[in-house]
């Protein structure tokens, strides 16, 4: 079965719209399929259209937010619910073509646990596309997994991979990111994308400096959230290291006469020694609180997770 997930909020003018071209072109498909609507906390009455829409066709399940929760806790509602063993995804507001969702399933075909869309020809504000531009390529170059476009809302998973997912504030944008970490298969293929004809952009101007500090933040949980020391000794060491030769040089050329109280290499010497040895314990206490929580919590940056197989 194939589960299409869309979250929705405050959605209503396309909402209808999304749904009649949705379901003509999944009825194309000839597989069973389910239709998962998640309510965001919608203001206008995007609700009651859904529900409307979910007393006339059986495939519809609505699930439904109180207050806005933000889109990557609307998909992981999503695939917690998903009954089928490929999931899709895909925006509300008619940007994505639900006609493209048969290019998708034939990328997966060729092995991949994830296929994203690629808005190759985007339909956005200048501004947007750079910063999603510049966010593709940041990700890029720290993980290497190169792909276009991560934040397409057109998506294709495998049950196994979505499953295994913990989204919450702002992590959707990383998710072909946390299933690459894990070792599933991601790939891409491009489809066409279409202007927002109706209803306004969630995410607008804020998007570079939300998006930019969380790039840092998902390297650093990737890369140190396991052994904080080797990023805070590291650094700390160096600062320590600079400071402290400068320091000596300065010692030195005390002893030979020179005055060396006016001089603001002093300050710098003494700077770098201070930072270096504060970063160093600060990394220090990172690694205690690491290894206190270790046994009792898991996050979406472990590699370490085991597929089960049953032997016969
Ligand atoms: N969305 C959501 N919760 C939010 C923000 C957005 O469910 O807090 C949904 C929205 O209804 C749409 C999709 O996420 O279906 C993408 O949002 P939008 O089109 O505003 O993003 P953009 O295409 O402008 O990046
Ligand atoms: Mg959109």
């Amino acid at each position: 079965m194939l589960s299409v997930v869309v979250p929705v909020y405050n959605e209503k003018e396309s909402v209808g719209a999304l749904y009649k071209e949705l379901s003509s072109q999944l009825l194309k498909l000839d597989t069973k399929y389910e239709l998962i609507f998640i309510n965001d906390g919608s203001t206008d009455n995007s609700l009651d259209f859904l529900k409307d829409l979910g007393k006339k066709d059986k495939s519809i399940r609505i699930f439904s937010f109180r207050r806005n929760q933000g889109k990557a806790e609307a998909l992981a509602l999503g695939f917690q619910k998903a009954r089928g063993d490929l999931i899709v995804t895909l925006d509300a507001d008619l940007q994505d073509k639900p006609s493209e969702i048969k290019k998708l399933l034939l990328k997966k075909k060729e092995g991949y646990d994830v296929v994203c869309g690629w808005r190759k020809n985007r339909s956005d504000p200048f501004f947007k596309v750079l910063s999603s531009k510049l966010f593709n390529f940041l990700a890029g170059v720290f993980w290497g997994l190169n792909i276009h476009d991560y934040n397409c809302g057109l998506k294709l998973f495998s049950k196994e991979s979505v499953k295994s997912l913990k989204l919450y504030g702002g992590l959707h944008r990383f998710i072909p990111l946390i299933l690459y970490q894990k070792g599933f298969r991601v790939g891409e293929i491009a489809i066409e994308h279409r202007n927002r004809v109706y209803g306004k952009s969630k995410y607008g101007f804020s998007k570079l400096w939300k998006d930019l500090p969380d790039i840092f933040t998902m390297l650093f949980l990737s890369k140190y959230s396991a052994r904080p020391m080797h990023l805070f000794g590291a650094v700390g060491g160096i600062s320590a290291l600079a400071g402290f030769i400068i320091l000596s040089y300065l010692t030195i050329i005390h002893f030979q006469g020179h005055r060396i109280g006016n001089r603001p290499i002093l300050f710098l010497g003494m700077l770098l020694v201070i930072a270096g040895f504060q970063l160093f314990f600060t990394g220090f206490l990172a690694d205690l609180i690491t290894n206190l929580f270790r046994n009792s919590s898991s996050d979406n940056m472990n590699n370490n997770e085991e597929t089960e197989y049953i032997s016969f």
